[in-house]
């Protein structure tokens, strides 16, 4: 291992735990289910620890403690505003606790302005990129061709057809199934052509590339953003929302309560300005600094180099995947374009979900299988039929089709990608052995017991 490899891979908490594999052996863990959620920087560790002794109240109290958590609560917009290059000016950043919450929000807010108008998802979308939008608003689907690449056409064809009716584009900046890179600016151009706002989901796109919102005046302007801090190495409960001002100091806010006001009596609410008026409730000061000190920690490491040391290390797993007879790979057609650092793919004769638990068992890998909460994008990449779906609501007790997905971090390396093909490649020359073995533990809570019992302490 090189030099940087080695600095990326103890910057992480955990990387050398061993965990239990069937056999009763204890293997070193291999995580490739960082799209889920990432391990936490030891850089974000130290500042919680470092910050503890001074966490206090925010914005309630004149102690020199809480004065000094509200500085560093309030000074994290900056941090954050200049990761992505919003404008500290136009744009506000509001903390919630993620992605989920945070679309939610903005959902609501753009509901309360004019419900009449229309949001385009797309068929790519995780739910919680469509759910919201769904209850919120009218809304329709931008659709992907087969390969689950976003159709650039269809979304023209749908701004024309709405003429004009359209409020707001919402596109995730990349895939969490395909990995595909959506070319957001491209999409906000026309976005903004035709009257509309662009938001773009940035839960697997802002962990793994540079990202600029660019200038307002601009036509390639990204109006909203939104990212989760438990994706890119900070754990606690952080997430952010960005965008223009002037939507969240009109109405109410979403979730309403203390810290967001400035008076009220039993007649009249004075809502606050946002961020506060967006952020009811006590502040998550130590979820905001732990994602702080992961963007420095990013910042510090270089995001340009570390999308191209994720970028080898997909590549070097596509190519080995692809080598292994039975194993189908989804988002392919994206191999030549910019994707982020994950791969699904499906074992001819085993389903997804012991694929994931032989991995697990056996080898010590945790990957993600299933349908990665984007149910109508997954069906699509698998051709399933109206009839097989409706089989399947019907049937719920039946395994569900779905994929198997490897998501890697800047930590993880080939020798781990060579471990998982030498277990995939054996996997796939005894699966109808093991796909019966594993047929009879049905799910997480089957786990065999006695794997369970909690691994011993260490000194600390
Ligand atoms: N969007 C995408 C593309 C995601 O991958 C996820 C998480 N899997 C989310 C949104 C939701 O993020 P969170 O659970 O942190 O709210």
């Amino acid at each position: 291992m090189d030099t940087f490899s080695m600095l990326l891979r103890n910057s992480v908490v955990g990387i050398e735990e061993k965990v239990p594999l069937v056999s009763g052996e204890r293997r070193t863990a291999i995580n490739f289910d960082n799209a889920a959620t990432t391990p936490p920087f030891h850089s974000v560790m130290r500042e919680i620890r470092n910050f503890a002794p001074w966490y206090s109240s925010v914005h309630r109290g004149a102690g020199y403690k809480s004065v000094l958590s509200s500085n560093l609560y309030e000074k994290a917009r900056d941090t954050v505003s200049e990761f992505v290059k919003a404008d500290a000016q136009r744009d506000v950043v509001i903390f919630t606790k993620g992605t989920t919450e945070a679309i939610n929000l903005l959902a609501y807010k753009i509901s309360q302005q004019d419900r009449s108008r229309v949001v385009l998802v797309t068929e790519m979308e995780h739910l919680a990129n469509v759910l919201p939008w769904r209850f919120a608003c009218q809304s329709d689907f931008v659709s992907v061709d087969a390969s689950g690449r976003l159709s650039l056409e269809d979304l023209e064809t749908k701004l024309v057809k709405y003429k004009g009716k359209v409020r707001l584009v919402a596109v995730t900046g990349a895939s969490n199934v395909t990995g595909y890179m959506n070319p957001v600016y491209r999409i906000a151009r026309l976005a903004h052509q035709y009257g509309a706002e662009i938001l773009v989901d940035g839960a697997q796109w802002v962990p793994h590339c540079p990202v600029d919102m660019r200038p307002h005046q601009s036509k390639e302007h990204i109006d909203y953003l939104v990212f989760s801090a438990h994706k890119m190495y900070a754990p606690f409960g952080a997430g952010v929302l960005i965008g223009h001002k002037d939507l969240f100091q009109q109405g109410p806010p979403f979730c309403k309560g203390g810290g967001t006001v400035n008076l009220v009596t039993h007649e009249l609410v004075d809502w606050d300005d946002s961020p506060q008026r967006d952020e009811a409730g006590s502040p998550n000061v130590m979820g905001v600094a732990a994602l702080i000190a992961a963007i420095e920690t990013l910042q510090c490491m270089n995001m340009n180099t570390l999308y191209e040391h994720e970028k080898q290390l997909t590549d070097y797993a596509i190519k080995g995947l692809k080598s292994v007879p039975g194993i189908k790979l989804y988002g392919e057609a994206g191999l030549a374009e910019k994707r982020v650092s994950l791969v699904s793919f499906t074992a001819e004769g085993i389903h997804h979900s012991n694929v994931a638990k032989i991995l697990s068992y056996e080898g010590a890998i945790a990957v993600r299988s299933g349908l990665f909460c984007a149910h109508p994008y997954v069906q699509k990449l698998l051709c399933l039929s109206k009839e097989e779906l409706q089989y399947c609501h019907e049937h719920p007790d039946e395994p569900l089709p779905g994929l198997v997905r490897i998501s890697f971090g800047i930590y993880n390396n080939c020798r781990e990608v060579d471990a998982f093909l030498e277990i995939i490649a054996w996997m796939m020359r005894h699966r109808r052995k093991l796909d019966e073995k594993y047929r009879c533990i049905e799910n997480d809570a089957d786990y065999p017991r006695w794997l369970l019992k909690p691994v011993k302490k260490r000194a600390p």
